[in-house]
């Protein structure tokens, strides 16, 4: 490509509505330009690296087996409310209206149409398991759009959806997206860790984010230094999707919480047993009580003490929590407790949606989190079990506190839509039964943004090479005056584009630091400049856009010295 022909829109100002760097450089190298709030026109330069970007994405869906397909962004009003969504999604969905007042949104993302075509398509066990995915353009009424295409309103996304028979089937659909997905982050060259997350307004229950690590992301996460543990703080905080309470009156028939109890309320949530916080009992009849919540999800044991309004939270042993209420140990619960948040509570003051309690003969409180995940969770930062700097959940290492950027979430969404939406195929014996489900996806415009905030300097974008819009840029010192140089550069040109290697040759009528400049604001990984005197001597000046110093390469054969 000659810059005649694809022009850059370079700007040598930073603009001053551009908070984060990579917003700023994405204005100033001439990538994308604002039309209004959070809608972006890519120019060609941001459109090359988006589209490399979407085929890293596209290649590894289809290694996993995924197949590629496409829907309407505008879907009918009716399916969302099918699948109770159409009030509960909120502010953030564009609600439109055709001529004939019938209504419509604007996709922010595709549950409710998969979930139709596959009750229509899909018909038996034999079809399954199958993972349809679409790289499509998503609108979210963000409440704050802002640092560029990182939070838009309209952005590129990757939706896939798995069908599965069974959860068996799901887990392992679930496993392979994780796994493509990572290699995608790799291919991508990116620093990048996955946590467990919250699911969010999407739904289901075990859910899996993958961050790419920058200090200005949006979501803090915690990771410890051994051992793979890592989430997002949001699982904290985050009320989490509307779920029907289980009626207070029957979890107070029991005198202590058991582990059928527990086992009901996963069921009932649709989670995981090992998932949920498992134990929970209440000392004494003073108030405020000493609690003690045992788990292995210390981020849930952390969304239980909220729910509770818990005074003061601290990590303990269950025995320190019983000699802390000298309550006699043979009252703890039925699931043991090994380690667990003691939190001081007035569960008189907390609501019955938070809790059923109950005494039993020895005139001992208990309480019973019956996991009602609709309560709003007050956000008290201090609240906070998993701190940076403490000893690890997984008992491995400390934790530790980073910025992620949110570039891809993928869920276990179990039966929630294929349930409300009767999504069914016939199983091996000829009973109909609810497809189960998974989705994955991928913030295909967001990538772009998160890999200059990881990649640049102070002269601009350092694209990691498989993202980078051109692999090379060839400036010709005094080519419109000088024949030879000129010729040189041409045909170094076309030797790269005929090795299947994007160059850009540079043949602007401007100053080479113009032209120094824009390369390394653009952000190219590979620059050859050609002089009169070097090229003399069969030789060009080579710089990698990492080198702080030039090189001298030979002319002859340069193209497979650089591929
Ligand atoms: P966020 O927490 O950043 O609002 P989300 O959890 O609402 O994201 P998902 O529903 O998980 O987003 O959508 C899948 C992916 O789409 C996200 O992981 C993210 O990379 C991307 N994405 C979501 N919202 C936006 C946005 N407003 N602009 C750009 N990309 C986005
Ligand atoms: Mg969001
Ligand atoms: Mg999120
Ligand atoms: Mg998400």
């Amino acid at each position: 490509m000659r810059v005649s022909q694809f022009p850059l829109f370079t700007l040598k100002e930073t603009p001053a509505d551009a908070e984060i760097i990579s917003h700023q450089l994405m204005l100033r190298s001439g990538m994308i330009r604002r039309l209004a709030s959070g809608l972006y026109t890519w120019l060609p330069l941001g459109l090359k690296v988006l589209r490399r970007v979407e085929q890293v994405v596209r290649e590894e869906m289809n290694r996993a087996g995924a197949v590629e397909l496409m829907m309407p962004a505008v879907q009918p009003a009716e399916l969302w409310r099918e699948s109770d969504r159409w009030e509960a999604y909120g502010p953030e969905l564009l609600r439109l209206k055709d001529r004939h007042e019938r209504e419509f949104c604007f996709g922010p993302t595709h549950e409710e149409v998969i979930t139709d075509m596959a009750r229509n398509e899909l018909r038996s066990y034999r079809q399954l398991p199958v993972n349809f995915y679409q790289i499509q353009t998503k609108f979210r009424d963000e409440i704050r759009p802002r640092f560029g295409v990182m939070r838009a309103r309209e952005f590129l996304m990757k939706d896939a959806y798995s069908f599965h028979i069974d959860q068996a089937s799901l887990a392992e659909g679930y496993q392979a997206m994780f796994d493509a997905y990572n290699r995608i982050f790799e291919r991508l060259g990116l620093s990048f860790r996955s946590v467990d997350a919250d699911s969010g307004s999407i739904g289901g229950s075990v859910s899996r984010e993958f961050h790419v690590l920058a200090d200005s992301g949006e979501d803090e996460i915690l990771s410890a230094d051994q051992g793979d543990y890592a989430a997002n703080t949001e699982l904290a905080t985050s009320p989490g999707p509307v779920i029907e309470p289980q009626a207070p009156a029957e979890a107070s028939k029991q005198a202590t919480p058991d582990t059928e109890t527990v086992a009901a309320q996963a069921k009932h949530l649709n989670l995981p047993l090992d998932r949920i916080v498992k134990s929970v009992v209440v000392m004494a009849d003073e108030e405020p009580a000493v609690l003690f919540i045992s788990g292995d999800d210390e981020l849930n044991l952390i969304k239980a003490a909220r729910a509770l309004d818990a005074e003061d939270v601290r990590l303990a042993t269950g025995e320190e929590a019983l000699k802390a209420t000298g309550v006699p140990k043979g009252f703890i619960g039925p699931i043991g407790l090994p380690e667990g948040l003691a939190v001081r509570v007035d569960h008189r003051a907390a609501t019955a949606s938070n809790f059923s309690s109950g005494a039993n003969e020895k005139d001992m409180h208990w309480i019973n989190l019956n996991w009602d995940r609709d309560v709003a969770l007050p956000a008290t930062a201090d609240l906070r079990l998993a701190r940076a700097g403490e000893p690890a959940p997984e008992g491995q290492g400390t934790l530790r506190s980073s910025r992620g950027i949110e570039v891809g979430h993928i869920f276990q969404l179990g039966t929630k839509y294929s349930d409300s939406m009767n999504a069914t195929v016939l199983d091996e014996s000829g009973k109909d039964v609810p497809m189960h489900m998974g989705c994955y996806g991928i913030g295909v415009s967001r990538i772009v943004a998160a890999a200059i905030e990881q990649n640049h300097d102070e002269q601009g974008i350092i694209w990691p090479q498989p993202i980078a819009p051109f692999q090379v840029v060839i400036i010709g010192i005094g080519m419109d005056r000088d024949e030879a140089v000129r010729e040189a550069a041409e045909s170094l040109h076309d030797a790269f584009q005929g090795a299947g290697v994007e160059a850009l040759l540079d043949d602007r009528d401007a100053r080479p630091g113009v032209k120094f400049a824009d390369a390394e604001l653009i952000g190219i990984p590979h620059r050859l400049v050609i002089g009169k005197k070097s090229l003399a001597n069969g030789k060009v000046e080579y710089r990698g856009r990492r080198d702080s110093e030039n090189r001298e390469l030979d002319y002859a054969g340069i193209v497979d010295t650089l591929v």
